[in-house]
């Protein structure tokens, strides 16, 4: 299979051309067309999958194709680590500079500074919000992350985080968004917890495990 027949927009498509990537991987072949229907899912995949590609391409896809016009940020990627969300973003950003979507990562430990930059950024509007709980938490108690209109929430590596203890910082957010949306979960492992997370935030999910 190559990327043409996954059906992604052809924006989408020149940047995955001008990214060197020839063919998905199994995770990409067996998420993206899930995504792309709009359903939720449980993606039990590993890093070094290439599963980062796999929910920001069919994620891209779905902006290009939907309305863009809104302030309120399309999509908001929920990680544990700062350094994770440092690269979901950079890779977001290779994958878009032929779309015309913008991002920015959040994440904590930072200083006075740091906040600053993030809400000035924040008020000129972005279509995909990258970052770790805590910080999304204080963004979103400000009103400076704008989700009325969100569509898609994305969980990487939930069960780092639930380790991490963010189990209530997880539901607290997602209190804040709508809840018609797409939710999608990737996790190395599937203990019970994230089971009963998963039976909390998503809708009927296909799952794929690699
Ligand atoms: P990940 O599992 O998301 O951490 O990705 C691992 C690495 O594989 C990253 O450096 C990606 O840029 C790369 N990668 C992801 N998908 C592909 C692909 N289809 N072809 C070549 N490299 C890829």
């Amino acid at each position: 299979m190559n990327f043409k027949e996954l059906n992604l927009h052809p924006d989408v498509l020149t940047s995955i051309e001008a990214m060197g990537y020839e063919k998905p991987t199994p995770i990409q072949e067996q998420a993206i067309p899930v995504i792309v229907e709009g359903k939720d899912l449980i993606g039990c995949a590993q890093t070094g999958t290439g599963k980062t590609a796999a929910f920001l391409l069919p994620l891209l896809h779905k902006i290009c194709s939907g309305d863009r016009d809104s302030d309120d940020i399309n999509a908001l990627i929920i990680c544990p680590t700062r350094e994770l969300a440092l690269q979901i973003d950079q890779q977001l950003e290779g994958f878009s500079y032929f779309t015309g979507i913008s991002s920015i990562a959040i994440y904590g430990g930072g200083d006075g500074e740091g906040f600053a930059r993030e809400k000035s950024a924040l008020s000129q509007g972005v279509n995909v919000v990258v970052g770790t709980p805590g910080k999304i938490i204080s963004h979103l108690n400000l009103g400076y992350v704008k989700v009325k209109n969100l569509q898609h929430l994305i969980l990487d590596e939930a069960d780092r985080m639930l380790d991490m203890g963010f189990y209530e910082d997880i539901t607290k957010i997602i209190s804040f968004l709508p809840k018609e949306r797409q939710t999608l979960l990737f996790s190395a492992t599937m203990p019970p917890k994230i089971r009963t997370l998963s039976k909390e935030i998503l809708k009927e999910p296909e799952e794929i495990s690699i």
